[in-house]
């Protein structure tokens, strides 16, 4: 392997928290970073994901940069290709791109106890940096399920997060498989075009209206003129959403929530015993609330089957279940969502005595500030453990961890150190406060099985609180929790 290339700082990843964590470094005079991308351009979950509906299910004027604040959103929830496109834009009037390092797979990363780097693994290059931030997303990682016999089946199989752009859906039977956030945006999308749907429902969610309307041309001339009027609709954004974080810590908001979803299904689904097959069994917010307006009304349509037996296999002709029936068809399209709680890095990420992130885990995912782990200089994780919102714009929280790693990095300098890292004790009562606010959440209690729980039941994947709280808690640093030496 050639000698590796030495740069300060390595970045993982070019999506909104990579290109967001690159800006802040330059405002703050640091330019000697890399961003490491996989792919051949920027805009990580937004580039990947452009299944047909793709949008964002939290509205654009709160789901975009605070710093970086685009007056000209369609719509309320912008679909992916504006996103996307916005992202690629920000990166460009900010001069991140010069940064980027496109085609570079992180496959591991080990720290060097006695040059105090880290050694970065990427294919066939290596780089050595001083500080490494992983901003490689938590819904990076698509799953397809091991289905007996999936690799018999002679049609065409994709996830809803590698879409097969090439694949004609006219006139096609097509079986979708999942019912998560993904799927009921692709569902409607597709309905129209499929000659049959046969939809497959393990557990059906819970869906609020979402009122998605354009934004009017007079409104986004508004906004260019007068920046101010659209930072204050964000503002109201913000506050509407803090109070949505209610029904997940109390039962009578999550009753009112239950029956604001409960009239919006029997609005949308007119025959009550199709109706009850779409009603959920766990409390609201136990699982990630969706927002739609077209979902269900697509699932009335002729051209719609739903199946709730479960799947037992998947044979050349199509896909079984348990009732003997198959359901014959030209495509299988996965809506099941990613790996969140054991990440594909985690194994060959080793920290100073050589173990590596999942073995310090177990299974569990923690960090101090969702950012910091001990036994891991200088390392920070962008969107890490318990930093995932499900009332609120992610963006929120991940803007206080960009400030989070910039103090840490100040205080590194100002005290000559060359390496940081939490103090266990700091750590562990961070988690422990952590775990005991998820004690009377729905997460815990709402009787789901989601992908916000890890292996061992612990909820290590949602901030437990308003977005106030956790930005209060980590934007600002505190130097007696780190551990820094200058040998
Ligand atoms: P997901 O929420 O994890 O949903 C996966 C779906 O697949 C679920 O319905 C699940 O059923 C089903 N499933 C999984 N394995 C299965 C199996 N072996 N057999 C049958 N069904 C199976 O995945 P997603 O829809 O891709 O969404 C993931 C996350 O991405 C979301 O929660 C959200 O955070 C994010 N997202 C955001 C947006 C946005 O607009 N901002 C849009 C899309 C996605 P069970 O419920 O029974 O497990």
């Amino acid at each position: 392997m050639p000698e590796p290339r030495r740069v300060r700082i390595v970045i993982v990843g070019g999506g909104f928290a990579g290109i967001g964590m690159a800006i802040r470094l330059r405002a703050r005079g640091i330019r000697d970073f890399v961003i490491l991308e996989r792919a051949a351009a920027l805009g990580g979950t937004w580039r990947e994901n452009s299944y047909p509906g793709c949008a964002c299910d939290v509205e654009s004027l709160l789901y975009q940069f605070s710093f970086a604040q685009n007056p000209d959103w369609s719509h309320a929830f912008a679909p992916q290709g504006e996103i996307w496109a916005y992202l690629q834009q920000v990166a460009d009037r900010y001069d991140i791109v010069p940064h980027c390092v496109f085609g570079q797979n992180v496959t591991g990363a080990a720290w060097d106890e006695s040059a105090k780097r880290w050694t970065v693994t990427a294919g066939s290059t290596s780089w050595s940096a001083e500080q490494l931030i992983l901003a490689n997303g938590q819904l990076s990682d698509p799953v397809i399920p091991d289905l007996p016999g999936l690799s018999t089946f002679r049609g065409r199989v994709f996830h809803s997060a590698r879409w097969d752009h090439e694949f004609v859906l006219r006139g096609k039977r097509v079986a979708v498989i999942g019912t998560g956030a993904s799927a009921i945006q692709f569902v409607p999308a597709i309905q129209p075009e499929v000659e049959r749907l046969e939809l497959f429902q393990r557990t059906p969610p819970w869906i609020m209206p979402r009122h998605d309307h354009p934004i009017s041309p007079w409104r986004r001339a508004l906004f260019r003129a007068l920046p101010v009027a659209s930072r204050m609709v964000r503002g109201l954004q913000y506050l509407r959403h803090e109070v949505l974080f209610l029904p997940f810590r109390h039962l009578a908001f999550r009753r009112v929530a239950e029956w604001i979803a409960g009239r919006h299904l029997a609005a949308q689904v007119p025959d009550p015993a199709f109706r009850a097959r779409l009603r959920p069994h766990y409390g609201i917010g136990c699982k990630r609330i969706l927002l739609s307006d077209d979902y269900l009304p697509a699932l009335t349509r002729p051209n719609v089957d739903l199946i709730t037996d479960p799947i037992t296999s998947i044979v050349a002709e199509g896909v079984v279940t348990d009732d003997g029936r198959t359901r014959m068809v030209d495509a299988i399209i996965f809506g099941t969502g990613f790996r969140v709680t054991d990440p594909l890095l985690a194994p060959h990420l080793t920290g100073r005595d050589g173990r590596s992130l999942a073995d310090a885990w177990q299974g569990s995912p923690t960090a101090y500030m969702g950012t910091t782990v001990a036994g891991f200089p200088n390392l920070f994780l962008l969107m890490g453990p318990n930093t995932g919102l499900g009332h609120s714009s992610v963006l929120l929280t991940l803007e206080a961890q960009f400030e989070h790693v910039l103090g840490v990095l100040k205080l590194l300098e100002e005290r000559s150190a060359r390496t940081v890292e939490p103090s266990v004790e700091a750590q562990s009562r961070y988690v422990a406060s952590i775990d005991s606010r998820f004690a009377r959440t729905v997460w815990l209690t709402g009787g789901c099985q989601s992908w916000y729980l890890d292996r061992t039941g612990r909820n290590s994947t949602l901030w437990p609180d308003g977005v106030r709280r956790f930005r209060r808690a980590v934007t600002r640093v505190r130097p007696a929790d780190y551990r820094f030496s200058d040998a």
